[in-house]
């Protein structure tokens, strides 16, 4: 199992960090790159804080794994047929 502690570890396995404040019904994703190129590629996710930027609420944390290729394979559910 891959370990996925800091956000060195999220950007090198490709993985994103969704953030949603509750207040604002709004969702953003973390600047993973302005967070490693400020030194911060070590920090704990656990224990990152991020606020919205729009009303300062602290927001939650949703951890999202990459997004697979689309290939040309058919879809494996078909619409029911009556
Ligand atoms: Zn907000």
């Amino acid at each position: 199992m891959p370990k996925l502690a800091t956000f060195l570890d999220l950007q090198c396995q490709g993985h994103t960090l969704g953030l949603y404040c509750a207040t604002c019904d709004r969702w953003g994703e973390a600047d993973l790159d302005k967070l490693i190129e400020s030194g911060r590629g070590n920090g704990s996710l656990v224990d990152a804080r991020f606020r919205c930027t729009d009303c300062g609420t602290l927001v939650d944390k949703q951890l999202r794994p990459p997004v697979p290729a689309i290939g040309g394979a058919r879809a494996y559910i078909r619409t029911a047929v009556r």
